[in-house]
């Protein structure tokens, strides 16, 4: 598995039965055992030698992004499944994300999910498989995740606080549920690949600080939600909780 332009891996790594190997453009400080610091747009690999690539959020940052999206189709088995993630330029997020952090690296735009999916799928030669919508936590804002003191301009977010982003992002969901916006969402993951089969509900209760997202009727199930909150799975921090069944209008 390639987990490209991933920094220091995208997921957990070690949690999958295979070998993933880190990609990207420079050398983090301390990187994982399996390492390559390369350009997407000249991979150093073989063709066809991965079963999967996952390009979990770095298409909006590379330079070149048609070659790139060659070099995945070329290193991808023609049997082979790829998991891209990007931000939705359009949305109130992604605004927010790129005028704090002066562009934020942010190279390429996408406003279209089906656009994208176009692209990847021409470029790589893989059929799409489904598309999910991702919902927004502003956890990029949340001074628990920050090192240091917060940016002046985190004063118009209550200074990063926990408290405020819980009512924002809560806020975002049920103005969307009244009158269809899409304030919420933050961006698609897509996925390719034959005889891949995908759940592409959207899942609305996406954790403050830690950004992960859970399935609303699984948090029920599980006995997770008290009084309209739900302590989050991954980190145990305290979220508002909507009901995933009541956002299909933003597939
Ligand atoms: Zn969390």
């Amino acid at each position: 598995m390639l987990d490209l332009g991933s920094r220091t891996g995208s997921f957990a790594a070690e949690a999958w039965a295979c070998i993933t190997i880190c990609l990207d453009a420079e050398v983090p400080g301390a990187h994982p055992r399996r390492f390559v610091a390369a350009r997407a747009e000249a991979l150093p690999f073989r063709d066809r030698q991965f079963a999967a690539v996952i390009s979990n959020h770095s298409l909006e940052h590379f330079e070149a992004l048609g070659p790139s999206l060659d070099e995945i189709g070329r290193v991808l088995d023609a049997n082979g499944f790829l998991f891209v993630a990007v931000p939705d330029s359009s949305t109130l997020t992604d605004r927010i994300y790129r005028w704090l952090a002066r562009g934020g690296g942010h190279v390429n735009s996408f406003t279209s999910a089906e656009g994208l999916a176009r692209l990847v799928s021409e470029k790589t030669g893989l059929p799409h498989a489904g598309t999910r919508v991702l919902c927004t936590s502003l956890s990029f804002l949340n001074r628990a995740n920050l090192p240091g003191r917060p940016p002046r301009r985190f004063l118009l977010f209550g200074g990063g606080s926990e408290r405020v982003l819980r009512m924002l992002t809560y806020g975002f969901r049920k103005l969307d549920r009244l009158i269809h916006t899409r304030t919420c969402v933050y961006g698609w993951a897509c996925y390719f690949g034959s005889g891949v089969s995908v759940e592409t509900e959207t899942w609305t209760n996406v954790c403050v600080r830690c950004g992960s997202a859970h399935p609303a009727s699984w948090l029920e199930e599980e006995g997770r939600v008290k009084r309209r909150s739900y302590f989050c799975p991954q980190c145990g921090t305290k979220n508002y909780f909507t009901n995933d069944d009541e956002y299909g209008f933003l597939r």
